[in-house]
């Protein structure tokens, strides 16, 4: 598919509300505050809107997933709060950073989730292909850039930037 000026943020909006009203649908006693900052300047990026799409919907699933299994652990008291910030970077383009206070990445883990296959999900739940897949959308076939900060126990977020030209 092709190339077109799209309309990333709302774009970030309609993959937000998909896949939070689909785990919603299958777990309904899972209730995340939802935290969208949204840059004001209408960003219009030519990117495939499909593929970019895709990138988002594994990052909302992998941060529901990563707050669901720290709900099971954590008790009470926890909150899944899931914030979602979209901004212009400096040279143009489009960026979104994806944080959510669930489980983390062990330290130990950090350099293989970027590759095919590599899952910690049980069979069935996960096929390892999201980050890999997202990784040839983004850095390949649109120049872009994943960036990716954890602390195990404490917090993730990937900020992803396409540049104007792509
Ligand atoms: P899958 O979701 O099918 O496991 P991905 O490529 O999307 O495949 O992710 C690979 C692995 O990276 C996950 O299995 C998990 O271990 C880790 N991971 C990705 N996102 C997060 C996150 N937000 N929090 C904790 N771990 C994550
Ligand atoms: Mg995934």
């Amino acid at each position: 598919s092709a190339k077109e000026p799209t309309n990333l943020n709302q774009l970030t909006d309609e993959y937000l509300r998909l896949a939070y009203h689909g785990l919603r649908a299958k777990d309904k006693s899972f209730n995340a505050e939802l935290i969208t900052k949204f840059g004001d300047s209408l960003p219009l990026v030519k990117v495939v809107p499909q593929d970019i799409g895709r990138v988002l919907l594994n990052l909302f699933t992998n941060a529901f997933y990563a707050m669901q299994q720290k709900q099971k652990t954590a008790g009470a008291g926890y909150k899944p709060i899931l914030i979602i910030k979209t901004f212009t970077p400096p040279s143009g383009g489009w960026g979104a950073s994806v944080r959510d206070n669930g489980t983390g990445i062990p330290e130990a883990i950090r350099d293989k989730i970027l590759q095919p296959f590599f899952t910690t999900k049980p069979t069935g739940e996960g096929t390892g292909l999201g980050l890999s897949l997202s990784y040839d959308i983004v850095v390949k076939a649109h120049n872009g850039k994943i960036e990716i900060d954890s602390v195990e126990g404490e917090y993730t977020e990937f900020t992803i930037s396409i540049p104007a030209t792509t």
